[in-house]
């Protein structure tokens, strides 16, 4: 924490003293915790940023990241100063009523309040989600930060493993941000290949040239669609010569079990067209493979395809969002496969 009250009841911000002032505070002072009025303990170390940290273990170490990186303590620091340059109204690790957790800084924005938390460390998806449900309910936008992976470090069109956490956390993108470089970096344009292998986007903002809200990533170059693509063909090639080096893995079972019905060695690479609408049917040149060959068993146009049907038979989840992107590819079919693999990755 970089906050709490001492005896008077007024609230003490570390970043607002200097490590001399704090130290003459630590020797008449007492602190305590803003939420849940325990004696806390001001840490005046020589490597981490001044914080507070409660002197045992209370509930309320559970609401609030306790063991602080000094990351986490540089990071809300910068962003706290940040908006305050703006004039916005920003409040540091707020207790809000109805809201179990404390988030990192809530700011106030044409009558909106945000909850901005910059995430350190590794949080299960399911604790991301229930904790955006938790500001929805109180009506407070949240907005995920997370601490930047190495991979941030890149400004490229990459293919990048996406943990859940990431996942949860973003809306159209995902915000990493490194306060030893005061940069933002953008994962943007995220095409899920399969399972939690994407290709991804990535771009970096100072913090000097941010805005807030955060400045949403511009559309795609066509420079950068063209690696998408190129991307895109390779992770497919890759996938196929996996599947006949590993003839027994289930992707290579599965597509051998159509390969009969289209009349080709082991894939059809013209059926892999991308479609940018979630579902979790895995790699597109598996599932469309499946597609034609069940058309063929069927005797039925692609555009006559019943998705349930399909889904059932080649035992994929039955969800919504598997039968839309489903039926968005039988009904656009003909059009898709006319057009050239770059102006598919013109999403924006
Ligand atoms: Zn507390």
């Amino acid at each position: 924490m970089l906050m709490a009250h001492n005896e008077q009841g007024t609230l003490i911000y570390t970043m607002q003293h200097s490590r001399q002032a704090l130290q003459q505070l630590q020797q008449v002072s007492t602190f305590f915790c803003p939420q849940c009025k325990a004696p806390v303990q001001l840490k005046l170390g020589a490597i981490m940023t001044p914080h507070f940290a409660h002197k045992v273990a209370t509930g309320c170490t559970k609401l609030f990241s306790e063991g602080e990186s000094e990351v986490h303590l540089a990071g809300k620091i910068q962003l706290y100063e940040w908006l305050q340059q703006r004039k916005l109204f920003v409040m540091l690790e707020p207790t809000i009523e109805g809201v179990t957790q404390r988030p990192d800084l809530l700011v106030m924005y044409d009558e909106q309040e945000y909850a901005i938390e910059f995430q350190c460390s590794t949080i299960s998806a399911s604790t991301i989600k229930k904790r955006s449900a938790g500001y929805r309910a109180v009506g407070i936008v949240p907005i995920w930060i997370f601490k930047a992976p190495t991979f941030a470090s890149y400004q490229a069109v990459i293919q990048q493993r996406i943990n859940k956490m990431y996942q949860a956390g973003a809306k159209d993108f995902i915000l990493f941000y490194a306060p030893k470089t005061k940069t933002f970096t953008y994962a943007s344009h995220l095409y899920r290949l399969y399972h939690d292998q994407f290709i991804v986007r990535l771009s970096r903002m100072p913090l000097t040239k941010q805005h807030f809200p955060f400045y949403r990533p511009a559309p795609l170059t066509e420079e950068q669609r063209s690696y998408y693509a190129s991307c895109y063909q390779h992770a497919n090639a890759h996938l196929v010569a996996n599947c006949l080096r590993f003839p027994r893995q289930p992707q290579a079972l599965r597509l051998r079990t159509c390969a009969a019905d289209l009349r080709c060695a082991l894939v059809d690479f013209t059926y892999s067209i991308p479609c940018a609408l979630p579902h979790t049917l895995g790699a597109d040149i598996v599932w469309q493979n499946e597609l034609h060959a069940y058309c063929k068993q069927v005797r039925c146009e692609v555009t006559a395809v019943d998705p349930h049907a399909f889904l059932q038979t080649y035992r994929y989840p039955v969800t919504d969002e598997n039968e839309k992107v489903l039926n968005y590819y039988c009904s656009e079919f003909a059009r898709l496969s006319d057009q050239p693999l770059t102006e598919l990755f013109a999403f924006s």
